[in-house]
């Protein structure tokens, strides 16, 4: 080969090169842009979606070029991807739930899992945090997703809870004599602190990305007490020192106030519910940093099956009726008092897919609607420590990109009415 071809098949190459490395982008136009950081919408943009990620966002309507893919989305309000952090894609409540378990195999679980992951994704709902199932179903529906085997959000999962012995989440509460075994650390139920460690370290064994333990006495579980604390100090340490090697946050289900307490000191990343939160508690939390989950749809869920005769087994019906209209009161207390509050519904209590009324009842306990829809992309993006890229539409970030009909800041309940689902730059649900 001469010089002069050698030096023409490099520049041919280079070519070549370049144009197979221009890839189309997806233009995203949008007469309203909420973007989950600024306070304030921006107005006629172009979201630039290359790759499965926010290249840039311009103003005006860009023309496309060859190849490029045109999304008009100027009639509705674009959104980052909603971020839910408490889910239970496992299960969905009925009142034959408390007999589940003993009809339904491990395959039935993960197969209806992927109907709620579904339907979850569809109401603009990319990413969730999964806080307790009755094995590892949801590691492997998050498997199943991300292998892109079905459609559903991005999945942050704990595994099965951590309990104490008869508590919230021990697997055998309430059944007859020979089914009332003892349950272990692997089944996520502990005594004490080496229990405590094995446990948090079986949850990183099965593949959980974090832990959810449960500090006290809950709604639904078949015992008497919805709000006892049910686990020591030192248990509560351990779980969070050996979490911390492990590199995984710790979200704690708690309504009473004495369990929540130790939980905040031990250092714990999130209070699921917080039911019973005292002034003392909020001004630790803001102290410490702790992020609240409030789960108003599942305390409004709660009170108003209690009162459908015979729905609840009569040892869940009074703590239904009573801890249900207590979150309403603490959320306008703790929010007024500046607890940073990420957005968590409990779906799975309440129907999948029913996640955006949550915003409607932050709205009604006295947030702003920006300040909702923060909650469920920034607030959770730092809670989930994910805030680098997901959460927002900024150059560098993520493309989940969500669209509604109307403005959400005028009229909340709009963010019922999505009609566009982005997830990694792949379009699941379009107008
Ligand atoms: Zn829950």
């Amino acid at each position: 080969m001469t010089s002069r071809s050698l030096l023409m098949a490099v520049a041919a190459c280079l070519m070549g090169c370049v144009l197979t490395n221009v890839q189309a982008a997806t233009l995203i136009y949008a007469s309203r842009l909420i973007d989950g950081r600024n306070l304030q919408p921006q107005t006629d943009v172009t979201l630039v979606v290359n790759e499965g990620r926010v290249q840039k966002v311009v103003p005006g309507f860009l023309s496309p070029e060859e190849g490029d893919r045109v999304l008009d989305l100027r009639r509705y309000t674009v959104l980052p991807g909603l971020m839910d952090m408490h889910t239970h894609l496992m299960s969905q409540h009925s009142k034959e739930s408390y007999n589940e378990k003993f009809f339904m195999d491990e395959s039935d679980y993960a197969l209806r899992s992927t109907v709620y992951a579904r339907v979850t994704l569809m109401a603009g709902f990319t990413t969730v945090r999964d806080l307790g199932d009755n094995g590892i179903n949801s590691v492997s529906l998050r498997k199943a997703i991300n292998e892109g085997w079905i459609v559903g959000p991005r999945i942050f999962t704990a595994g099965k809870s951590i309990a104490t012995t008869g508590g919230h989440a021990d697997p055998t509460n309430g059944l007859k004599g020979r089914f009332r075994e003892d349950a272990d650390p692997v089944d996520g139920v502990i005594n004490g602190r080496d229990d405590a460690r094995k446990a948090v370290r079986q949850r990183y064994k099965d593949g959980a990305d974090l832990i959810k333990l449960t500090a006290t006495g809950g709604v639904l579980s078949l015992a008497a007490s919805g709000q006892n604390p049910q686990f020591t100090t030192e248990e509560l340490q351990a779980i969070v020192e050996t979490a911390r090697d492990y590199n995984m946050t710790v979200a704690v289900h708690a309504h009473g106030a004495e369990g929540m307490k130790r939980a905040v000191l031990a250092g714990v990343d999130s209070i699921e519910h917080g039911t019973y939160m005292t002034d003392e508690i909020i001004a630790l939390m803001k102290e410490r940093k702790t992020f609240w989950v409030p789960t108003n749809m599942a305390g409004e869920w709660v009170a108003k099956k209690a009162a459908e005769p015979g729905y609840f087994p009569e040892i869940v019906r009074p703590k239904a009726a009573a801890i249900g209209p207590a979150i309403r009161e603490t959320f306008q207390r703790a929010y007024r008092a500046g607890v940073q509050i990420a957005f968590g519904t409990d779906s799975g209590v309440s129907a999948h897919g029913d996640n955006a009324h949550e915003f409607e009842l932050m709205v009604e306990g006295g947030m702003s609607p920006m300040e909702a829809i923060q909650s469920a992309t920034f607030t959770a993006s730092r809670l989930l420590k994910v805030d680098d890229r997901l959460g927002a539409l900024l150059p560098g970030m993520t493309a989940d990109v969500v669209a509604v009909e109307g403005n959400p800041l005028e009229d909340i309940s709009v963010m019922r009415k999505v009609i566009f689902v982005m997830k990694d730059g792949v379009v699941h649900r379009e107008p």
